[in-house]
């Protein structure tokens, strides 16, 4: 079985602004099996983060199916949404909160019950156990990013969507983030990274989709990929 299958999705943007109507999607398909570490990579404005965008609810597409763990974004949304644990790009948090207590709030709203939250497990497991009680707004960006991992884990989905993880942190971080992502993909997790850095994709990743210009240019393990590159 697969985690997410994604059919023939088109996404038009509205015209706007004095600007055309935009087809940032155009007929892609593709199939992500469950237990991979899969990178979706292509240069900026290939179409990754409306495709992230459309699997997290926040973009409706215009056609095609999204099918997450089983479950089409249509027809079961809620249960879809609870499959997926996105990690959005912007590194924006409440700065006035702690990371205890926003992984408190998401849990709170994805209804985990107090007696299943792992908040100590996750915070330690993203290296921020020394930072629970401090305020938002005093955490590094690395640190930052590291936390909204954490809260995109606190329901326990079986897959989690990166959307361009590493984009402005530093070497040292970066490695720290795939070590991170690396040991949950081996515990189980299906992973999802957008990426537009090949190195990234290639040390980490097992499949890779190449979009551009709203296309699957290529979808196949990283082993022939390379080869063909
Ligand atoms: P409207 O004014 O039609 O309500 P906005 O201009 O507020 O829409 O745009 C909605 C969102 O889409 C904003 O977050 C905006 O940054 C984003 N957006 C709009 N056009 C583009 C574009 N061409 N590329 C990337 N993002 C865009
Ligand atoms: P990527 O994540 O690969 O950089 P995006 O999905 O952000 O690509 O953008 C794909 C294309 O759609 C780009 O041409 C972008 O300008 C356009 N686009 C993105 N969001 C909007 C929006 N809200 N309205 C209009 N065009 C958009």
């Amino acid at each position: 079985d697969n985690a997410i299958e994604i059919r023939d999705v088109t996404k038009v943007y509205a015209a706007r602004h004095g600007q055309g109507e935009k087809r940032a999607l155009d007929g892609v398909s593709i199939e992500i099996p469950r237990g991979s570490f899969f990178g979706l990579l292509g240069p900026n404005g290939a179409g990754k983060s409306t495709l992230i965008n459309i699997m997290a609810g926040l973009v409706t597409k215009t056609s095609g199916t999204v099918r997450i763990w089983g479950n089409d974004i249509d027809t079961a949304e809620r249960a879809a949404r609870l499959a997926i644990g996105v990690v959005p790009q912007e590194l924006n948090l409440d700065p006035f909160f702690t990371p205890r207590e926003l992984l408190d709030v998401q849990a709170g709203l994805y209804g985990v019950p107090k007696s299943e939250r792992r908040t100590d497990e996750i915070l330690h497991l993203v290296g921020l156990t020394d930072k629970a009680e401090s305020y938002a707004r005093t955490l590094s960006g690395g640190m930052r990013r590291r936390l909204l991992v954490a809260k995109a884990m606190v329901h326990a989905p079986p897959i989690l969507v990166l959307d361009e993880p590493t984009a402005g942190v530093d070497i040292e971080l970066r490695q720290q983030l795939w070590e991170q992502v690396k040991l949950l993909n081996q515990q189980g997790t299906t992973i999802l990274l957008t990426t537009h850095y090949l190195e990234e994709a290639e040390e980490l990743c097992d499949r890779i989709a190449i979009i551009s210009q709203g296309q699957v240019a290529a979808c196949e393990p990283k082993k022939t990929l390379l080869q063909r590159l």
